[in-house]
This record gives C-alpha cells, structure tokens and sequence, in this order.
C-alpha cells in the first residue's frame, strides 16, 4: 500500500508506504505525522478508514489521470480536422472513431484509488475493500463543512492534476 498525502502541518505532498510505523516526521518540516493504522490495513492491506487524520469513510475512484486522457481527445479531434480538411471524411471518422475506443478503454483497465473525504488521503496499490463505495456528495459535505465550495466538485480529482 502507498499513502500519498498533504502534511497536515506543511501542507507538503508526501508519500508513505512503511505500515510498520505508529508516527513520521515530515522530511519537509520536521513535526511528527501521527499513523492511525488499522489492523485490517496492516494485515489485509485493505483501506477502511484514513490512517491520517482518523476519518472513518473514505470513497472508491479511477485514478484517471485527466490530462492524458484529454489529450487523447484532442490529438483525435485534430487528426479528424485534417482528414477533413483533405476531403478525406470517412478516414477521418475511423480515426475519430478509434481515437474515443482507446480512450474509453484507457479508462476500463485503470486502477482505483481509494481517497479519504476528509483530508484527501490517497491509497494506492491496496486490496479493493467492499465497504468502500464511489465518491457521494452528501458525504463529502458532510466531513468537509468549512468548505462547501470545493467540496461541490470533486478536490482530490483537481489536487492529482497539480
Ligand atoms: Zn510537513
Ligand atoms: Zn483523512
């Protein structure tokens, strides 16, 4: 399992995968991050709450890595236009075509990442737990009250494009 997470003192990003430790300090600031790691997470290597900031619901998404896959449209888009630009229209919806097909298959075959409402937490490389479900509004209004603003889209999705 690898956590990548915002320091909660720092707000650096940082990265962890050494389960065997109750607390870390932040190679960035210094102050000790304490580790709530749960029995399940160190024995199943399965997220049921969040080891950093104690938040007992975390949701279940691709981790689609956004950029990539617009550019993807777009090279597709731009190689219909020059198909059809040179009158050449059924070509260019072939490519059109296979360009949306691996897109959408790029999607199929992604990972899941599994984020904490709270703190935004990310935990890759973990065994698919069933209690988790798919990002829920209510929820993420609920653990993020200060903040309704954000919490209307998704964060982490904007946090993972940085
Ligand atoms: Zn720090
Ligand atoms: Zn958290």
């Amino acid at each position: 399992m690898k956590i990548e997470f915002l320091c909660p003192h720092c707000k650096h990003e940082l990265e962890f995968d050494d389960l065997s430790r109750k607390e870390s300090p932040c190679p960035l600031c210094n102050e000790l991050i304490r580790l709530r790691i749960s029995e399940r997470m160190r024995r199943n290597n399965m997220v049921d709450r969040c080891a950093i900031c104690d938040c007992n619901t975390v949701y279940v998404q691709k981790d689609f890595n956004r950029t990539l896959g617009v550019s993807i449209f777009l090279l597709g888009a731009l190689l219909f236009l020059l198909c059809a630009w040179k009158n050449r229209l059924v070509e260019g919806t072939l490519v059109w075509a296979a360009f949306v097909m691996a897109d959408a298959l790029l999607f199929k075959f992604l990972s899941d990442v599994t984020i904490c409402y709270k703190c935004y937490a990310q935990y890759r490389q973990v065994t698919p737990n069933p209690d988790n479900q798919p990002f829920e509004l209510g929820l993420a209004e609920k653990y993020d009250p200060l903040d309704k603003r954000v919490s209307a889209e998704n964060p982490a999705a904007e946090w993972k494009g940085r």
